[in-house]
């Protein structure tokens, strides 16, 4: 889960009057929320950065330039924080317009409890916004590398069908010639309907009131035969989620034709994936008011992208895929001249950790290093298990300063995990960092792996347990 998306209970209230502070975090926590307070703008960038808060709160009671920099820092690490600001009338000074921030919010001093919760509510609304399009967006991205094997899949299927209808329909067209009995079109359909029956995908054709009016083999192998065709088939009744029935009808009325990937349920009680497409077809009259449904198990694919694109123990992507992935994004970040930066990390002594605990244990440590970086970076972030204790992260769009800041949490967090063994021992594991910016346009993507070694390697030069960006130490 993107780490954004599970921060819900921080506050940040900056503020130069104690007495205010003591008020306003009173009510906050009466809410419900841990806050932390900061009286100066210092400590105020040092709290957002430990604490990572989903709301601050900037009383501009301190310096204009204070307030700039507390914001500008918020703007380059977290610009989707909201920033409440408490002014004398209320309004954003124009100077502090200009930072880059998704939401700004302003409050009239003296701030009454009604209008903190007001503005507390706001962003709560403003995150769940933001938690929705982020996992709108991982969806998308699902969705991209689903629809390529899609297709690979239609095109494989395609080849098959035809090359079956071929087939049939030259047997059927040599016992014609033999017996020379029908007319072309009566072996046509003959042979359409002997390519469907021993077709692997189940077929469903209703007519324009939704009664059956063809199922071929698979599908009564899969789901039953017809049991009443004179009502309206209850196509909801295939699927896992019945509701997905009325979608695919509703967009087949609308659109034509319509395809989906859907958990569906076979006769046996048995779950399976599978890929649907639906098509309006011509009936008696020449409207299209009949329906066919080819349902195709994808089950195996499904198991398959899984295995190719995603490493077995910590569920990361795969070397493969993550360097799929960061050629993608190389390039992007050429085209578009953003920044980027990659990492490359390594449990520190992991060998030994093995050797004294076993093997299990071992897996173990790697498991939840896996999912500690995945917790801790956005979704924009690809993290992936390169071999061994081996791992890496991409960062679009940010440089390697403020990635840093991202990975000294994940450093610290894992050092303080206490592992315990079946035997009842306990231990803690870490891990070194090296970061390294993409550098210049025509950089090559192995130039910039090569400087996040180096600085891997340096940093385990230093003593592990620490981070190493563009070459130099981060304190
Ligand atoms: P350093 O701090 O220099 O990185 O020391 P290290 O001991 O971590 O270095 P090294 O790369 O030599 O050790 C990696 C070890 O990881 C060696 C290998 O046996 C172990 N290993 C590789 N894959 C797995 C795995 O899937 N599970 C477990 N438990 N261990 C693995
Ligand atoms: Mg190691």
């Amino acid at each position: 889960m993107d780490a954004r998306d599970s921060k819900n209970g921080s506050i940040l209230l900056i503020d130069r009057d104690p007495a205010l502070r003591v008020d306003v975090s009173a009510f906050l926590r009466k809410l419900g929320f841990e806050v932390r307070e900061a009286g100066d703008a210092n400590s105020g960038i040092r709290e957002f950065r430990d604490l990572d808060p989903f709301l601050v709160f900037l009383d501009l009671a301190i310096s204009q330039n204070d307030a700039a920099g507390i914001l500008t820092a918020i703007s380059k690490e977290a610009p989707d924080t909201p920033v409440v600001l408490i002014s004398t009338n209320g309004e954003v000074p124009e100077e502090l317009q200009k930072i880059q921030l998704d939401a700004f919010d302003c409050l009239a001093r003296p701030v009454t409890a009604s209008a903190v919760e007001h503005a507390v509510r706001h962003s709560q609304f403003h995150s769940r916004l933001q938690d929705a399009s982020r996992a709108h967006l991982r969806y998308l991205e699902r969705r991209n590398v689903q629809l390529d094997v899609r297709l690979h899949e239609l095109e494989k299927l395609c080849t098959r069908l035809q090359s079956e209808h071929y087939k049939k329909a030259s047997t059927e067209v040599q016992t014609l010639q033999v017996n020379t009995l029908q007319g072309s079109e009566e072996v046509q359909l003959r042979a359409i309907q002997a390519a469907l029956e021993s077709a692997a995908d189940a077929f469903l054709i209703t007519d324009e009131a939704g009664k059956i009016v063809y199922v071929n083999a698979s599908f009564v192998n899969s789901f039953g035969g017809p049991t009443a065709p004179e009502v309206p088939f209850r196509l909801g009744e295939l699927f896992l989620n019945p509701g997905v029935a009325d979608t695919m009808k509703e967009n087949v009325g609308t659109l034509g034709t319509f395809s989906c990937e859907v958990p569906m349920l076979a006769r046996n009680g048995q779950e399976f994936h599978a890929l649907i497409r639906a098509t309006a077809i011509g009936g008696e009259s020449s409207a299209k008011t009949g329906r066919l449904y080819i349902f195709s198990d994808i089950t195996e694919q499904e198991q398959f992208r899984q295995q190719a694109y995603h490493d077995a123990l910590t569920g990361l992507y795969s070397r493969r895929h993550f360097m799929e992935l960061l050629q993608q994004n190389v390039s992007l970040a050429r085209r578009h001249g953003h920044p980027l930066s990659l990492c490359l990390c390594d449990l520190d002594k992991f060998k030994d950790i093995n050797d004294t605990h076993g093997h299990q244990v071992g897996d173990d440590v790697l498991e939840t290093f896996g999912r500690l970086i995945s917790e801790e970076i956005r979704v924009e972030d690809v993290a992936g298990r390169l071999g061994g204790d081996e791992f890496s992260l991409l960062f679009p769009y940010i440089p390697a300063n403020v990635a840093a800041i991202c990975l000294e949490r994940v450093r610290k967090k894992f050092a303080s995990i206490t592992f315990t063994t079946e035997a009842g021992e306990t231990f803690s594991a870490t891990a070194t960092f090296g970061i390294a910016d993409l550098q210049s346009e025509d950089a090559a993507q192995e130039a910039l792996i090569e400087l996040a070694d180096q600085s891997l390697y340096k940093a385990k030069e230093l003593g592990r347990d620490c981070i190493v960006a563009n070459g130099a130490p981060y304190e």
